[in-house]
This record gives C-alpha cells, structure tokens and sequence, in this order.
C-alpha cells in the first residue's frame, strides 16, 4: 500500500493484559463509571507520537550512550491547562532551542531535544490530602487529574481530565510540529536571539567570546556551503513522566510494522523517584512498551537497584533504549553517584547517563516558599560531569526545570531573583523552574565546561 502503516487502531487491553502490581501514586477516582467511559475514549483515540518516531529516538540516543551526542530536557515541571499556549509553548520552546545550539557548540556533538511537554498533566505527592485549618482536600495531582486552587469543587478528581490532558497535549504538539519543522527554529535565528542574551544581559556579557565564536562557526559552515535547508528544521521529541496508568495504559497502541507495543502519548517516557521500585506496575508498564524510557535515581539508589533496573527494562541492552536520570543533590552525588555508575557500567548495560539537577536541591525559604538556588543547580551539574570524567563514562545530558518566560521562582544567577522577589512572578504548578535567563546562562556555563572537556 502506498502509505506508511505507521500504528495499528488495536488499543492495547486487546494484546495486553496488565497484571495487577503495585502502583504508588494513583488518584482514587470518585467515580468508576466514568472513569471507564474515558479509558475506552482513550483507548480509540488517534496516536500523539508515532512508533516510527519513537525508534528515530532510540537511535538517536543510542548515539549519547555511545558518547557520540548529548541530550537536553527540558520544560514545566507541571503544565497546565491555562498555560497551555502559544505564547507559553513558543517561549518554552525557544529557550530549549537556545540552550540546544550553545551546548552543540560546547560539546562540539549533536545535541537531542526532548520537551518535558505534550503530556506533564501528573504530580506525584509527598501527602494524598492537604490542610489548612479545618479543611482537608486532595493534594493538586496535576492539571490531568484535579486543579490548583484549594476549594472542593476544584480538587475533586475528575477522569474527565485524562481526556482534557490528551487533547491539551495534542494541539501543544501539534504547534510544536509546526514551529520546529516550519522555519521558526532555523538555526541562524535561534543563534540570533543567543546574541540577543548576550547583549542584553547581566549574565549574558560573560559569554560574549562563546557567542562570538559560535558566531564564526555558522559564517564558516555557510561559507563552505551548507545547506541552509539543513539548518531550518530540527527533531524535537515529547516527553513526560508516566505516572497514571489510567491516563497511559489506554494510550498503548500496536505497531503493525513490528506487532510490539508502543506508548503513544509521548515519545519518551520516565519513571520518576517515587515509583521506581523493582516490582512496581510502572517498571513493567515500561519495560513492555517500545518507546526510549528513563527512570529517576535520587540518592537513596543503590547500584544494584540501578543493575536490576537496568536488566528489567533492557534486557536486550539496545544503546538508547533507557536513560538513567540522576538527581542526587549538589552536596551528595560525589558521594552517591560513582558507585552506580561503576557498577551498571561493569555490568556492561548501554544506559544514557542525564542529570536532572533540579530534583534534589528543593528547598523551602524561612517564609515557606518552595525555590531552588541556581548555584546549587550549577554545582550538581558540575559535580556530575566531575563523576564521569573521573569513571571515564559520557556525560550524556541534562533534565531541567525552564519556562522562556521571566518568572521569579528559583533564585540566584547572575542577575536573577533575590529572596524578596520570590512573590513577584512565582507562577508555577508544582517545583520552581529556572527563568529563561537563568537557563541560558547554565546552558553557556555548561557549554564552557564541556569546552574544557574537550
Ligand atoms: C519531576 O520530574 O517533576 C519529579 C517529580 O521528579 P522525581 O521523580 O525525580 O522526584
Ligand atoms: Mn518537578
């Protein structure tokens, strides 16, 4: 037949039937009836991602595995519903985009974006309810599953929501699509507004020399004739925390190419922190779908979890196929991180080594703000690429916590926000998030140690 066959319409409870393992974090649905209206929804909708997408990310991260290319995540901690815009979605996509061609340069190896984007409508909670004073409501799960503000109505776990987070995440995509393959990410362009930054910041002025230099690579490559063409389009992949089943196992689809299944609602899909545990339903809904897959290690890891993880979810050992993303802390992971990496490293498992830097270094300010410190952030990422370089593995990538727009949640940089701004633009969801400037400038500070690297 003359067009690709790319997704069968099987929806997966068809083939697969999920045994019933411990799953942490799921919402207690008040009503199970509609619940089942809306998986069966799900269950037929048309896929966000296609199969053959997913396996171009495979290879392409297969490539950082190999130490052959770097990869950069990046976007909400929580989207929102509200925030679900085309000014939102442009500017977090143009700052994904910045930080991208500055660690190209830095790293001197292609770069693979991946938007933490199109699907990160669910939050794990510390605590299932939440008091003040006499009140006790549900936790906010996530755009996907309830709402923020704290009254009853609001709070009420919705499965309506699922459908709302799937349609929510398929007209982001689809602007993403567009923008990405459309001209709007051409690289000279996105170079420009790099030195927009450098110009026009406090933290941007330190990297004039980088600027300038990756200035005179693009006139060198367009003098020796490269294809302008070539640098107008740029794959940016989806990707999200898979943390409702009710919301993922709908979403699993056939490949008729190959008869696996595949998750489609993101192209590649983490298991976080609290759901991790060997035995758990979100270790083995990952380990059955196709799709790259990462899963969080935080401090409490140890290098047999990290083996045993390893060997569950790629047993196959296929380069690209699963992404370790440490987020141990700035103070721990000299500490904590090496002897992981040793281990899954002599255990020879092909695993992608990101650091999220965001994860381990909350803190709440004497007045009970949730913020991060940029120089924690920087000293993690720091620490991780001191860990790699000393074990002689690749450091792969970064996971980050961003928004392009300029909010005041996480505090320091060169000229980002003090304690007393904290309230001023404090939008977020869920977890603080670097502003676009502070993103840049950790983007240029990293490209400058990979320079060093080199
Ligand atoms: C997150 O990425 O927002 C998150 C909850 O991370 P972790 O699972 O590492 O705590
Ligand atoms: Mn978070």
């Amino acid at each position: 037949m003359g067009y690709p066959a790319i997704v069968s319409d099987l929806p997966s409870h068809d083939v697969i039937s999920w045994p019933d393992l411990p799953a942490a974090q799921q919402p207690q649905w008040p009503d199970a009836a509609h619940l089942e209206q809306v998986s069966a929804a799900l269950a037929t909708v048309p896929p966000l991602v296609f199969a053959g997408e997913c396996d171009q990310l495979v290879d392409q991260l297969g490539a950082v595995a190999r130490g052959e290319a770097f990869v950069l995540m990046g976007g909400d901690c929580a989207e929102t519903f509200a925030a679900n815009t085309a000014n939102s979605i442009r500017a977090r996509l143009k700052t994904v985009l910045q930080m991208a061609v500055v660690l190209t340069y830095g790293s001197r190896m292609p770069v693979v974006k991946i938007g933490r984007m199109a699907g990160q409508y669910f939050k794990p909670r510390s605590k299932p309810n939440e008091t003040h004073g006499e009140v006790t409501l549900p936790s906010y799960f996530g755009d996907g599953v309830n709402d923020q503000p704290f009254e009853a109505q609001a709070r009420r776990l919705d499965p309506q929501r699922l459908l709302s987070a799937y349609h929510a995440s398929s007209a982001a995509l689809n602007l993403v699509r567009a923008f990405t393959q459309g001209g709007y990410a051409d690289l000279h362009q996105v170079h420009a507004w790099n030195q927009d930054f450098v110009r026009e910041s406090q933290a941007g002025i330190r990297f004039e020399r980088l600027a300038r230099e990756i200035d005179n690579a693009l006139a060198f490559m367009k003098a020796c004739g490269a294809d302008p063409e070539e640098f107008r389009r740029v794959d940016f992949y989806a990707g999200h925390e898979a943390l409702v089943l009710d919301y993922e196992r709908p979403l699993v689809r056939i490949d008729s190419r190959t008869g696996n299944p595949y998750s489609v609602s993101g192209h590649f899909l983490w298991v976080g922190e609290r759901t991790r545990d060997l035995d758990s339903a979100h270790v083995q809904f990952a380990s059955l779908i196709h799709n790259p897959i990462g899963v969080k290690l935080g401090p409490t890891a140890t290098p047999e979890d990290a083996v045993e993880l390893a060997q569950a979810l790629n047993p196959e050992r296929i380069p690209g196929r699963l992404t370790f993303i440490t987020r141990m802390g700035a103070g721990k992971i000299a500490e904590t991180l090496p002897p992981i990496v040793e281990k899954v490293e002599a255990d020879g498992h092909p695993v992608v080594w990101v650091c999220d830097p965001m994860h381990g270094n909350t803190r709440e300010t004497s007045g009970g703000v949730k913020t991060r410190q940029f120089e924690d952030v920087t000293a993690e990422v720091h620490g991780f690429f001191e860990v790699h370089r000393t074990l002689g593995t690749h450091p792969g990538g970064l996971h980050i916590e961003l928004t392009g727009d300029d909010v005041t949640e996480c505090l320091g940089g060169i000229d980002g926000p003090q304690e007393q701004d904290l309230p001023y633009r404090y939008e977020t969801a869920c977890d603080p998030r670097l502003n676009r400037v502070q993103s840049l400038e950790l983007a240029f500070e990293v490209a400058q140690r990979l320079e060093e690297l080199r």
